[in-house]
């Protein structure tokens, strides 16, 4: 890449240590200033390519008519159509949206899939709507972005308070307008409807997958080593069984109820059963209850955190007592806390790597319905496999050659992906 001046905070941009976005955002530029990004490309990366702002009419089941607002931003689809979720929230805003859009366009590249990043959203509380309400929402939102949807495009996937039936319900509006189905034009549906095996474990499998090549790289025994994990939903509890699976020893575990202890080893499939039946691990009887902040805190091999952003802080940051942590969650840890973990020596696994499975096997999803021809759950493992494995590599020998932490060199292997095709692809007109 030429060198040439960065102009940095040129955007503005002031870290707000609990804005993950914003964090996030701080992480890019400093990748950036270390790559010496060319200041041309610096500023096309620093700017979404498309944001749709929509109203969304809605005919309630009272009989009244209800207009929700909806985003959709594509923020860089120079290697290939944009992926990224869509979520139901009254949280959601533009400037969330572009910047969740901006993290799935690096987590897109360090894994080396062939996408951009987007992201969407309505807002609106979901909860306090009926299925036929909901169902009308999505169909008319997916309407309005109607023109920028897309297997060539734009691949939406389920977020915050969507699902494997919204995406049904995505996938078939599409296609109505289409005239014909076009399975590929969402990921995270149902199998029956085209849905990849092995999507729903992705995450946690993926997060399974580098923590034992870290450990490995480590020098650290897999078998018998400690791992805690916080947040027991889609991707901690399937991280926790997984990695007991290899051979380590599940000391913690939590959801936003409590936390569980026990140095002896919690059973994960009996704790998962445990909150199937009663929803939350509350009043779980095999180990010492603790509070959320204080399982952070015990001493372990590895820490899973798999629920939050900003979990690890500046203000706890120096108490955490684990030797490796696998960002399951996105932004769990702020990046002032990332400075204090890498003086105490431990190894973060960033989120864009550690919780990437997801969004991989999305892409083996939309191959999948591409080619019309459907893969074994083992196949689909086993590819996971390889893409994890390799972009572990790829992301430690950047930061070797680079001498920085694997977050920072994540993002300069993502940034510096993205920026050769752009340069490459040149400007058109
Ligand atoms: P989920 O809703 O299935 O589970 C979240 C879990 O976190 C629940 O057990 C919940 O009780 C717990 N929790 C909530 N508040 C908590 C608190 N204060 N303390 C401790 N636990 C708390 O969600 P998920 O799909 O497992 O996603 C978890 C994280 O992983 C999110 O940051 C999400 O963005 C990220 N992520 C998920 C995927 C995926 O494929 N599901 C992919 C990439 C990243």
């Amino acid at each position: 890449m030429e060198s040439s001046h960065v102009p940095l905070r040129e955007y503005g941009i002031v870290l707000d240590e609990h804005n993950p976005f914003e964090g996030m955002m701080q992480r890019f530029d400093r990748a950036a200033e270390l790559l010496s990004l060319d200041t041309g490309i610096y500023r096309i990366l620093r700017h979404p390519e498309k944001q749709i702002i929509t109203s969304i009419p809605v005919m309630m089941d009272n009989g009244e008519v209800e207009v929700f607002r909806g985003y959709r931003v594509l923020y860089n689809t120079s290697r290939g159509p944009a992926k990224g979720g869509i979520r139901f929230d009254l949280g959601v805003t533009l400037d969330e949206m572009t910047a969740l859009a901006a993290w799935m366009t690096w987590k897109c590249a360090v894994v080396d899939i062939p996408f951009g990043g987007a992201k969407g959203g309505v807002v609106c509380e979901p909860y306090r709507l009926s299925t036929s309400e909901l169902e009308r929402l999505t169909r008319r939102y997916t309407a309005s972005i109607l023109e920028v949807l897309g297997p060539e495009s734009d691949v939406p996937a389920p977020d915050v308070n969507t699902n494997e039936q919204i995406m049904a319900w995505i996938m078939d509006t599409y296609s109505m307008h289409k005239r014909h189905t076009v399975t590929a034009v969402v990921t995270g549906k149902p199998v029956a409807i085209g849905g990849s095996r092995g999507r729903r474990e992705a995450t946690g499998r993926g997060v399974m997958i580098v923590v034992k090549e870290a450990l490995q790289q480590l020098g650290i025994p897999l078998n018998g080593s400690r791992v805690v994990v916080q947040g027991f939903g889609n991707v901690g509890s399937i991280a926790a069984r997984l990695l007991e699976a290899e051979g380590m020893t599940v000391v913690g575990i939590s959801d936003k109820t409590c936390a569980i202890w026990n140095p002896m080893g919690i059973p994960v499939s009996d704790a998962i059963e445990w909150v199937r039946q009663k929803r939350f691990l509350e009043g779980y009887p095999h180990g010492e209850v603790l509070t959320n902040e204080q399982i952070l805190e015990v001493e372990t091999d590895v820490l899973v955190p798999a629920a939050l952003e900003n979990v690890i802080t500046r203000k706890n940051a120096r108490n955490i007592r684990a030797r490796v942590i696998a960002e399951g969650a996105n932004g769990p840890v702020t990046a002032p806390a990332d400075a204090i973990l890498d003086e105490m020596g431990i190894f973060v696994i960033p989120d864009i790597m550690a919780n990437a499975g997801g969004v991989t096997v999305s892409y083996f999803e939309w191959v999948q319905n591409r080619e019309g021809y459907y893969w074994s759950e083992e196949v689909v493992n086993e590819r996971l496999r390889d893409v994890m494995i390799r972009s572990f590599h790829d992301v430690v020998r950047y930061s070797k050659q680079h001498s920085v932490n694997l977050r920072t060199a994540a993002y300069m292997l993502s940034i510096d992906r993205v920026a050769a095709v752009h340069k490459m692809r040149g400007i058109y007109a």
